[in-house]
């Protein structure tokens, strides 16, 4: 039975995360009154070969949103919204069962760290010592290296706070680990709020100096997972720049204007009107796979800004994504190539979701000009994202 979408929501509760950790702000629109609790439970997963038990944990909110996340690789295993006429259907990638995301898996639904994106040649130097990581992207690292944070089982525990239900995960990585220094601790909380949104909040602290970069690697297709390609969906991104790579995908360090060029989403595109275009930038991501740098004129460390913002005709769902963070990977499902079966037997072909991944710049370690990603002993590392979802205004 249809349930009656939520109109897109004023979304102004979601206050700056340095203002509001955990809470919510006076001027959070009511909810949609609902039969519905708010819920989250928590089941059994599976296994993995190491013998660690999984934990999967649904989050539902009062108008029947659903996320369910497992604590292996804090994944996104589901994430179930309303389209246009109130019908749930499953917006990201995935597999149906853990045996799916062990064989293989581009970083479905994953969480991301120590460092999210690439790290030139697998190495930095850091206080006048070197450090050697895994090169497993061509002779660059990528995404934490052969085992990041999506391939560890995390601690987690159903959570229940005045903004929604959650999910928190805890883990210590430890010092070396991919070849990274320093104990690091980390605790990353998934908030599903009655206002359609799903919040992703990282904190992060260390007993030596170290890159931090935690991302969400979720695909989205916001007319179901399985429904064919992604290149019809309407992008937005407040971005005026964008760091272009060379061919391993590595940012030259020029921060170029996307004016003029298939990477300018100030106002709304369909991802495949350009994506074609004989454009060297999207030669080398075979499409778009790049860090966009976002415009946060007027905001200070902590706000947050919108991003992003897509929406899928058909289905009339829309998403918006706000950060803390100063850029967003946006990346069109390049690699999917036909050859991973997901979730009731879908087939991924080419583009079949895409990535908005917030993050700081790619290869920040090794680019003097970029933001740091540096985090010392006695400092905090805090960074939250919110993905909210909606539908079109006018059924348009
Ligand atoms: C990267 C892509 C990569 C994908 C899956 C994205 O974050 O930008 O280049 O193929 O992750 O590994």
């Amino acid at each position: 039975m249809p349930r009656p979408a939520p109109r897109f929501p004023s979304l102004l509760l979601l206050a700056a995360w340095a203002c509001a950790p955990g809470g919510t702000s006076d001027d959070a629109p009511a909810s949609t009154p609902s039969s519905l609790e708010a819920s989250v439970t928590q089941t059994p997963f599976g296994v993995t070969p190491d013998g660690e038990s999984v934990q999967l944990f649904t989050l539902t909110n009062t108008h029947g949103m659903e996320v369910r996340a497992m604590s292996y690789g804090g994944i996104i295993v589901s994430l179930e919204v309303p389209d246009r006429d109130g019908v749930l259907d499953d917006v990201v990638l995935g597999y149906d069962d853990l045996e799916g995301y062990l064989a293989e898996t581009p970083y479905f639904g994953a969480l991301i760290g120590r460092y999210g994106n690439r790290i030139a040649d697998a190495r930095f130097a850091l206080d006048g010592t070197d450090y050697k990581l895994e090169a497993n992207d061509g002779p660059n690292s990528l995404h934490g290296g052969l085992r990041g944070f999506d391939k560890h089982v995390w601690n987690a525990a159903p959570l229940e706070t005045p903004e929604g239900v959650g999910v928190v995960f805890t883990r210590v990585s430890p010092d070396g680990e991919g070849g990274y220094p320093g104990d690091l601790s980390v605790r990353v909380v998934y908030t599903l709020t009655d206002e359609d949104a799903l919040v992703v909040d990282y904190l992060a602290t260390t007993d030596r100096p170290t890159p931090v970069n935690l991302t969400q690697h979720s695909y989205f297709n916001l007319a179901g997972d399985g429904s064919g390609d992604i290149l019809g969906h309407r992008l937005t991104l407040h971005a005026s720049r964008y760091t272009p790579v060379d061919e391993t995908l590595i940012p030259t360090g020029e921060l170029a204007p996307v004016a003029g060029t298939p990477f300018d989403f100030r106002t709304p595109h369909a991802i495949g009107e350009r994506i074609e275009a004989d454009d060297a930038q999207l030669g080398f991501g075979g499409g778009y796979d790049h860090n966009f740098v976002l415009d946060r004129e007027g905001a200070v460390a902590g706000d947050l800004v919108l991003a992003a913002r897509v929406e899928e005709p058909v289905s009339g769902r829309v998403m918006e994504v706000r950060t803390t963070e100063p850029g967003i990977q946006f990346y069109s499902g390049n690699f999917l190539d036909g050859t991973l079966t997901g979730k009731h037997r879908h087939v991924y072909g080419h583009h079949a979701g895409f990535c908005l991944e917030t993050q700081h710049f790619p290869d920040s370690p090794n680019q003097p000009g970029f933001p740091s990603t540096l985090l010392r002993p006695g400092s905090e590392y805090r960074s939250r994202t919110v993905y909210s979802f909606g539908v079109m205004d006018g059924g348009a």
